[in-house]
């Protein structure tokens, strides 16, 4: 469309501004060098160079400097009384340089008529073909005005100009036939497996998706790849969903059953009201609060709806702090928990967060750890970062199982039995916190050696 409208529709428009533009600068070439000896050089070359012809008249219109380029001109053949009009019209209003429109028509030397001839001869102009004049006024050194008249065609030459029209319609019709190939190929090899993965798609909601056999390009390729992955995590995503219903109604269920069953003991049998009973109640009233706190505590991390409250703090004595509530377990089960610190460290960040970190991860070592019942915890320093590291003895986690550990509700395959509360929840809580602080953390773990979990973080004095 755009070849068609500067080809065919403005051609003759395009032309006549150049031709303009380039009367205006050969006509103030001429002007600037009035005055100079070989001027007519000046104007036979510039006539040669751009196909115009020039006069130079006085101010009665009498030639001074004259050069032809072409038969017929019409400078050449106006009176001086016509030239003298033309430049009243055209220089009016102080213009240092005007233009006239002149038809060729009668300024022929011949009349020539198509449809004399017989055979493929020329078309005639039928009066279209035109001219134009520009004048300019120049004073010379000494003082006297001069006109430049300069006259140039502005119809396009005609067999340059056939010969682009008819190109553009043998274009055109390539363009056609190229651009509607062009369109089956691409609907077949994109817009086809598209469609298709759509409709594909819509079944993505529901954790399936077929992958489109033969997607021809890499970005559909990858595309597709994208959307079974996504299906296969969509997938997990509902069967960890439906184990962690399975999982907490049978966690909470022990603990209710126990609760229950114990309460109507006490409440039928005054004498059974004894502090060991009490304290099994207490207890498993212990294990579901620990189990609806994470699950709690979880969702608010996840939403962000607890900002950080980040302060110094003293990071040792919290991680001695925390072991403090192990020492029971210590003294009763035969526990053993290192931690020898060399140094006491301070560290800027939101303190119970941190300590939440460090109890769910010594947490997991104990409940994981081997039947020597060894939790290791050392904090390593390094220029000014602090490296905690919590290490356990037990079976290790197995490779595969390693990037999912942190997932929200999975847990690991292998039944466990110090495990029973675990709800898949610590380590993705510690995830949870140690990302939002911006801290590197990972794990180390080696199957049937054990696994060491650790965070890094930035040491302040
Ligand atoms: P859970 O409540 O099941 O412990 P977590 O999110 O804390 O949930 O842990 C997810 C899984 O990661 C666990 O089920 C377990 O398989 C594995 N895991 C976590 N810590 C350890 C560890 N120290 N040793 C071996 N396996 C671990």
């Amino acid at each position: 469309m755009i070849l068609w409208l500067f080809q065919i529709v403005f051609l003759d428009e395009f032309y006549r501004m150049q031709k303009r533009d380039m009367l205006r600068s050969s006509s103030e070439s001429i002007v600037h060098n009035i005055d100079n000896q070989n001027l007519q050089a000046l104007a036979y070359r510039i006539s040669e160079r751009n196909n115009v012809c020039i006069l130079i008249a006085d101010e009665n219109m009498r030639p001074l400097v004259e050069a032809e380029a072409w038969n017929g001109c019409i400078i050449h053949h106006l009176g001086p009384r016509t030239l003298s009009q033309i430049v009243k019209k055209t220089l009016a209003e102080e213009k240092k340089t005007g233009f006239v429109d002149f038809p060729l028509g009668g300024f022929r030397n011949h009349n020539y008529d198509a449809r004399q001839f017989r055979g493929p001869v020329p078309p005639g102009d039928e009066g279209n073909a035109s001219s134009v004049v520009s004048v300019s006024i120049a004073q010379k050194a000494n003082g006297k005005n001069v006109y430049v008249f300069l006259n140039c065609l502005v119809t396009p030459v005609g067999s340059t100009v056939d010969t682009i029209r008819n190109q553009l319609y043998f274009i055109s019709v390539l363009l056609v036939l190229i651009s509607f190939l062009l369109s089956i190929v691409l609907s077949r090899h994109i817009t086809r497996p598209l469609e298709v993965m759509t409709a594909a798609a819509s079944a993505l909601s529901r954790g399936e998706y077929e992958p489109v056999a033969n997607a021809s390009y890499l970005e559909i390729e990858q595309l597709n790849r994208q959307l079974s992955q996504a299906a296969k995590d969509l997938h997990r995503v509902e069967e960890m969903q439906q184990e962690l219903i399975a999982n907490i109604s049978h966690d909470l269920r022990t603990p209710l059953t126990l609760i229950e069953g114990y309460a109507e003991v006490v409440r039928d049998l005054p004498d059974e009201g004894t502090p060991e009973n009490m304290q099994v109640i207490i207890d498993e009233t212990k294990r579901l609060s620990t189990l609806v706190n994470a699950i709690l505590e979880l969702n608010t991390a996840r939403n962000g709806m607890n900002e950080l409250e980040c302060r110094h703090f003293d990071l040792t004595a919290c991680v001695d702090e925390i072991l403090k509530r192990y020492q029971k377990l210590t003294e009763q089960e035969g526990y053993k928990i290192f931690f020898e610190p060399d140094q006491h460290v301070n560290v800027f960040a939101d303190e119970m967060k941190v300590q939440q970190v460090v109890y769910n991860l010594i947490n997991n070592a104990i409940t994981y750890t081997g039947v020597d019942k060894t939790v290791m915890i050392r904090q390593l320093i390094q220029g000014n970062i602090i490296r905690i590291e919590v290490a356990d003895s037990g079976e290790g986690i197995a490779p595969e199982e390693l990037e999912h550990i942190w997932d929200r509700y999975y847990r690991g395959k292998k039944p466990h039995k110090r495990a029973a509360v675990g709800s898949g929840l610590g380590l993705s809580i510690v995830k949870g916190i140690l990302d939002r602080h911006g801290l590197a953390y990972g794990v180390e773990s080696k199957e049937g050696e054990g696994s060491t979990f650790w965070f890094e973080i930035a040491k302040v004095e």
